[in-house]
């Protein structure tokens, strides 16, 4: 349970505000004897804290478990792959001014996934109680120079990205990093606990993820009234969904392989 600091109420940990005063309420990181039970609501706790609703004031400590950088370095991704997914799907719908809208929230939605999977590293690092050591910088350098052996990566926007700028140089080492899934080597958990955790978080995020394209296209005019959405799309965002909760994990983890 959380215990409210204005009123000293107690409301369960996915909770976001405090149901006797309203005070928004999350878990720290700080926590002693969190146990892999407590992963879902921890996360949730955390994510609470982490993803500001459009016009809400975020919470005074949300900069202590969110870097910068690291925000920026996730949304510069999330644009770059919601600018590709724009000229794909919507080309059609780009000066209709109900599309303007549905466009703002599925950029809303996928920066939301990646910090899921940000919060998903911390609470990992949480319940296992340890970090990864910085990498060597020698080590670190060469990973870097080795992010354009994906050409697909160089072909794409991806490829303006410059390493003389400290977001996109993040970003480039973030992609390095997570090149043929090189991140999976500094998993902290027992692999049962992580594919436990992992499609327990991979599920919510998906139905949520379902529901918003969904209104998306009916906003739109892609899909009809009742129509559901085609197996093509679903599965499109279900790999959407999967890279950008990567996307969010790998960046809290380079926080400790290459320290900001
Ligand atoms: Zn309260």
């Amino acid at each position: 349970m959380n215990i409210c600091k204005s009123c000293g109420g107690e409301a369960p940990l996915s909770f976001r505000f405090c149901p006797r005063c309203g005070t928004q309420l999350y878990e720290g990181l700080e926590r002693s004897g969190a146990d892999p039970d407590s992963f879902v609501p921890l996360l949730n706790s955390l994510y609470n804290l982490l993803a500001v609703k459009r016009g809400d004031v975020p919470h005074p400590d949300r900069g202590k478990h969110l870097n910068t950088v690291s925000e920026s370095a996730m949304s510069r991704r999330c644009s770059i792959d919601h600018n590709e997914m724009c000229r794909d799907i919507f080309r059609s719908l780009r000066f209709r001014p109900e599309a303007s809208q549905a466009l703002d929230d599925l950029l809303t939605l996928s920066l939301s996934n990646a910090l899921a999977g940000y919060a998903y590293r911390a609470v990992e690092e949480m319940i296992c109680k340890r970090k990864i050591l910085p990498m060597p910088s020698t080590e670190r350098d060469s990973l870097i120079s080795t992010v354009w052996r994906n050409s697909d990566l160089k072909e794409s926007a991806y490829g303006e990205l410059r390493s003389d700028d400290p977001v996109e140089h993040r970003l480039l080492f973030c992609l390095a990093l997570n090149w043929n899934s090189g991140h999976d080597r500094y998993t902290l958990a027992s692999q049962d606990l992580h594919e436990k955790w992992w499609k327990t978080v991979f599920g919510e995020n998906l139905e949520l993820s379902f529901t918003c394209f969904e209104n998306v296209y009916r906003a739109v005019g892609l899909l009809a009234n009742r129509q559901p959405l085609s197996h093509a799309v679903k599965q499109s965002v279900a790999d959407d969904v999967h890279e950008e909760l990567t996307h969010g994990y790998v960046v809290r983890l380079a926080e400790s392989l290459y320290p900001i």
